[in-house]
Parts: structure tokens; sequence; C-alpha cells
């Protein structure tokens, strides 16, 4: 038997896991947790430890086809290639797009990334991390000047004060989740916060739950700034050296947020608890701001993430051990396609669509004088421009946006009518690959074989355990394939995904000095790194340079930031409401979340037995007042409506939800539940600086069905 390690292909946490294959023909494989990876020392959750029930040929797709008939590869890379170079000819490289995904790798990212920003020419890629934590990105850019998260998982176990906000760590990132309950019962100082509007699985283990009225955090925020120049708790060395922007951040904070009362109101909260969270908050050298999609899926959500950041800033808890803003982001790889550049605002290795310098550099490095120079759309944006006929050929990969996109009706029709789809996935049916003209079997966990980035800038190799299944090939050969094909012989020609790696470490190490402006994506000690060394690579945290060769765990420990000046950046916020607020016909605000024991849309969880078990069928938790008053039973069948759309769901009764307030789980399909589509419902409202989508805030209303 052969045992590899390899890691979790689901949450962001990253956990290592080591794989023992017992049968290679009948795929069996059984899992255990890698007591070496420093990201969880041998530990897994229930979809982790569960792997091995999911790695069957069951719903897999196995074969190339175009408009449902199986053809070779020859066949259907040149159709690709020949449909999307006729489109380009006809409208323009604006009329084509990539929608990808944090599930990709990033050998695969960085291709496909390359083949749209660097060789067609335009930045129409986007991703589904878009609605995961692309206001952790702004957040961070804006007050570093990089997407750079500075935090560690040693730091939860260091902190005195944990402050969890808009995040059900122990549902969605289960191992740091335990990572905390265990300092916690180690350090009994440890103090622990949840800023939710529900009661969450989180508060098992929290001294305080604040159930802020949805959308109100970025107020919460301001108002621990101002307590904190109240009690003169700021760290005025920290801010007069390292930092700008202070007075103007503070004047709108005290403006904005006024006396713990007014907080209070505004947050739905009692003063007390208010109260309780500014003097812990004010009184806690160690502190560490865990914030998560509840803070990103907002139209407000990069200014929640710099009211957070404010609040470390000024008082110095930032790049030092058990402190910092710490972003959770969702998925395995949401951090690798952020290195590569695969939203449609970055470019790659952590550079900018909008700095001519690193147009020109990244251009040079990849030898192409073609490349995009300006934002893409956005994934929203990006729908709505298929909707509209302006995009005319979309290439989604890896990803099942019929589900997860807001107003996903729409997208849905958009895609039933745009004039080429072409989806690229290990699995045969799903409610997006149903609407394919062209369908490309991609090789799933268990044959993938490259590198994924944790949330806490860990890279782990992911490795194969198995051949590829039926015809299936991996992704970064897929679209290498096809961008020969579409002319870009020299730029395409990778042989292996070490090879992939090796120029995306390169890129990162390519003119990254104080000559030209440090920047905080640097792999230069991997820039020629070769096959067998990659294969060994062992789990290492970014930046890994040829002076620091282990990595770096913490980020920001000399004060020194990413910005033109080197001071980190306060941002003045002024906290906004939801966009579309509940009202006499839509009277419930719709919040959307993960659920324990399954992932995203279910393709590869709802193979295991044991993950079904947790909750068979779509939800709905609704406050048991509000049930009551609505005549609506435990356990009976509702319809939930929006502007936008509606679901059937099972009446869950749950104390925890605040009246007024209605929860849905995010997994189930068309394919599993006919009515059960949560994405149908949500309305299609963004941030105006990070595009993510105001996921967790729809105004509905639910009635006995
Ligand atoms: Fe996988 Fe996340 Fe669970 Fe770790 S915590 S085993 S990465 S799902």
């Amino acid at each position: 038997m052969n045992t590899i390690k390899t890691t979790c292909p689901y949450c962001g946490v990253g956990c290592g896991i080591e794989a023992t294959v017992e049968d290679r023909s009948a795929h069996r494989v059984s899992i255990k947790g890698d007591s070496n990876h420093p990201a969880n020392f041998g530990k897994l959750c229930s979809k982790g430890a569960t792997l091995g029930d999911t790695v069957s040929l069951e719903n897999r797709l196995l074969y190339p086809s175009i408009h449902g008939q199986r053809v070779n590869w020859d066949s259907a890379l040149n159709h690709v290639a020949e449909r999307f170079n006729a489109i380009i000819a006809q409208h323009g490289p604006e009329a084509v797009a990539f929608y990808v995904s944090g599930q990709l790798l990033t050998e695969d990212y960085y291709v496909a990334n390359k083949l749209m920003k660097g060789f067609i020419g335009t930045a129409n890629i986007d991703t589904n991390s878009r609605l995961c934590m692309s206001s952790a990105v702004v957040g961070y850019k804006r007050a570093f000047g990089a997407d750079t998260v500075p935090c560690n998982y040693e730091d939860l176990e260091l902190a005195e004060l944990i402050l969890l906000v808009g995040s059900n760590a122990a549902w969605c990132h289960p191992i740091a989740f335990q990572r905390i309950r265990k300092a916690k019962e180690n350090n009994p100082n440890l103090k622990i916060v949840v800023i939710d509007p529900r009661a969450t699985a989180s508060c098992d283990i929290a001294d305080l739950h604040l159930p802020v009225k949805p959308g109100m955090d970025g107020l919460l925020f301001n108002g621990i700034l101002t307590y904190l120049q109240q009690n003169s708790r700021i760290d005025r060395t920290y801010v007069d050296t390292h930092t700008d922007g202070f007075e103007l951040a503070l004047s709108e904070a005290m403006t904005t947020a006024g006396s713990i009362e007014q907080v209070a109101a505004g947050c739905g909260l009692t003063t007390e608890a208010v109260s309780t969270l500014f003097d812990w908050f004010a009184s806690t050298e160690k502190t560490v701001t865990v914030y998560s999609q509840g803070i990103n899926q907002s139209s407000s959500g990069s200014d929640k993430c710099n009211a957070i950041i404010n609040c470390h800033l000024a008082t110095g808890r930032i790049g030092k051990p058990g402190m910092g803003p710490f972003s959770f982001t969702g998925q395995p790889n949401a951090m690798g396609g952020r290195e590569v550049g695969g939203l449609a605002n970055t470019l790659a290795a952590h550079m900018d669509l909008e700095n001519p310098e690193h147009v020109d550099r990244v251009g040079r490095f990849w030898g192409s004088a073609n490349i995009a120079d300006k934002q893409g759309l956005k994934a929203v944006a990006m729908f709505d421009a298929i909707a509209a006929g302006q995009i005319k050929a979309v290439w989604i990969m890896a990803t099942n946006p019929v589900v997860s996109m807001p107003d996903a009706d729409k997208v849905k029709r958009a895609l039933q009518h745009c004039e080429l789809v072409v989806v690229s996935d290990c699995i045969a049916n799903t409610d997006t690959s149903q609407l394919a003209h062209v369908l490309l079997p991609a090789t799933g966990w268990s044959e993938k074989d490259g590198t994924v980035t944790n949330l806490e800038r860990r890279i782990s190799r992911q490795r194969p355990l198995f051949p590829a299944s039926g015809e299936a090939k991996h992704d970064w050969w897929i679209i290498s394939q096809v961008g020969q094909r579409m002319g870009f012989k020299d730029a395409f020609n990778y042989q292996s995904s070490a090879d992939v790696f090796r120029e995306h470490a390169a890129l990162s190490a390519f003119e990254n000095d104080a000559e030209h402006q440090q920047r905080d994506f640097n792999l230069s000690a991997f820039a020629e790194l070769d096959g067998p060394s990659y294969n060994a690579l062992q789990p290492v945290q970014w930046p890994v340079t040829n002076q620091q060769t282990a990595g770096t765990a913490r980020m920001f420990a000399d004060g020194q930031y990413f910005t033109a000046n080197r001071k980190a950046r306060f941002i003045p916020i002024i906290p906004r409401p939801p966009v579309n607020a509940p009202d006499t016909d839509y009277p419930f605000t719709l919040n959307t979340g993960r659920l324990r024991d399954q992932w995203h849309t279910m393709t590869r969880t709802s193979l295991a037995a044991k993950l079904n078990a947790h909750r068979p069928e779509p939800f709905v938790e609704i406050h048991p007042a509000d049930a009551e008053r609505l005549g609506l039973a435990a356990r009976s069948l509702a319809q939930v409506q929006s502007l936008w759309g509606s679901m059937l769901a099972r009446v869950e009764l749950n104390s925890g939800q605040q009246m007024g307030s209605l929860f849905v789980p995010m997994h189930w399909t068309a394919q599993l539940s006919s009515h059960g589509r949560m994405g149908a419902l949500v309305n299609p409202v963004v941030d105006p600086q990070s595009g993510q989508p105001e996921s967790k805030q729809t105004p509905v209303k639910i009635k006995a069905w």
C-alpha cells in the first residue's frame, strides 16, 4: 500500500492528509490527517475524513463532447480554440470571458489567467472567489498596499481575545475553530466574542455573543475606534510612525458612531453587550479579529474590512504574535487564485492592472504585447453582459454559477442564450453543465497534481492518488492546449504542473526588489525548482525568498507596508445599511451560508452517506415566534420568495435566529432538489469597491406551501 501526502480540497483551512491507496483500480483509499502538517497536525473534520467516500466514478465527466456528442480531445480543443478565435475576430476580445473557481489549483489558475489577460488581451476572467472574499482583498490592499494576510494559526493560540465577526468557523473552518477551542481550554483567560446576527455553533465557546443587526458591523467597529480614542487607548507611536490617515478615519468614526448607546441602538444590541466588547477590545493587547463571509458578502463589505483593520492599526496590534485582522477565506485555493491574479481586477503575482509599470513588467515576462491593461467584468457584471449578448463565449471552469450566483435564474437564462458555453469540470451532471455546448472532462481531487494556498498563506501540495479517470486531463493542460491552438504556441508549452509552478514563482520574483518597489508575493526560492523538488515541496508560508527559504510566518513585524511610503493607510468609513431593506411585501432579511457537512453545490459531499445524514434536504430556519405568527409548523414545507426568485424549503424552528431574519443553506442544486436553489432568491446587489454580492441580506417573504 502506498501512502501519499496531499491536501484537503474543501475549505480554506487547508488541512494536510495522508491518503493510503488500498485498491487503485477500485479507487479505494483510506484517509487520515497528516500529523506533520502545520495547518491541522493530524486532525480532520467530517468532510475531510470522508474524502475516501467521494472518489468513485459516480457522476464523473469522463469524455469530451460537443453538443452532447462524444468527440476526441483534438476535436474538442480545436473546436474551442476556433470558436473563441472566430468570436474575437468578429466582436473583439471583450466578447469572450472565463469564469473560474477557487477549486482550481494554482497552476490551473495561473495558465487560465495568463491566456485571458496576457494573450487574448482582456481581463474578462473572474472567479467564484468573487462571491467569497473579494471584499477582504480590497480591505487589505487599501490598508497595506497589497493583498497580504498578516496573521497565522499560531496567532489564534497566542491571543487573549478573539473576535469572530460574520464567521461561523465551527462549521465553515472546523479545524481552525478546534484550534481556538483548544486554545481556550489551555488558557482560561482567552475570551471569545461572536459577532453574528445568528446564534451559531461557534457560540458554543463564546464568552459574549452580539447578535448584530444584519449589515451593521461597520458601525460597531467605528464605535470601537471612537472608544479607543476616548479612553486614550490609541498607540500614538505606532500610528505616527507606521500609518497615514488616522485623523480623518477617526473623525468619520466619531461622527458616525456617537456614544455607546447610539452604537448599541444602531446595531440592535444592548448597551451592556457593546460596552463589554469595547472594554475588552481596549484592554486586551493580544487581539485577533477573524472575519469571514458575514463581513465580505455585503454591499459595504470592503468598508467593513477596513473598519476592522482601522482598529488594529490604531492599537498597533498587527504583525505581532497573537494579534491582527485575519480574513478567513472560504475555498481551498481562493488564496492561490489571488496570487495568480484570478480576479478581473488584479494582475498576476499580486500586481495591478491599473499600474502601467506592472502591466509592462508582466507583458515583458510573458513575451506578450497584447496584455490587458484595464479591469475586466466582475462576476455579476460578467453574467449581466452575457445576458445582454455583449459576451458571446464563456468558458466556465470547476464551478456551478447556475446555483451559486445571485439572481441565479437570470444566470441560467443568460447561459441558455449565450452563443458558446464551454464547461470544464470533473462532474458530469450539474445545473451549469446541462447548458454547455462543449464539455471538457477535468481531473478531480485524488487525480490532480499541483499546489493550493490556505488562508494563512501556506502553500501545500495536492498530489495524485490515482491516474486520471476516463479521458480526464488536468485543467492547466486543457487551457494550454486551447492557448496553443489559438496561436500562442510558445507561451503555453508546459509539460508538467512543475513547469507552470516554476514560471509562476519566477514571475513573482521578477523585478521584485527595492529598486522596483518591493511586492509582498514573492516565491524567488522556487524560481528554479526542479521536478523532484516540486514533488517533495513541504508546506510553507509565502513569501519564500532566497533570503528566507523557510517562508514567513507573520507579516508586517517591522511596521513596513507595501505602499509607496511604506506606511499603512487608515480608510475613513461611513457605515451603510444593506441596499435593499425589508418592507411590508418582503418583511424578512434572508441570510445564506454553509452547513457543517456539505461543500458548495454538494457534487462531492453528497456522495458520502455519512455527510448527507446531517441535513438531507433544503431547509429554512426561522424564529419560533415568527413561525407561529405565520402559521408555519416545524418540518412543514414553505415557499421563500424574493423579488428575484423563489425556493421551497423545510421549516426549521431555531430560537438562535433573529426575529425578522431567515437562514437558508447555500448547497442544494436543481439536480438534488428541483426547487431548492437559494441562489435564485439572492439580490444581485454588489459592493461598489469589490464587486462582491450582498448574499447575506435579501428581503424575502415566507408562506406555507
Ligand atoms: Fe478539509 Fe477544511 Fe475540514 Fe480541514 S477543516 S478537513 S480543510 S474541510
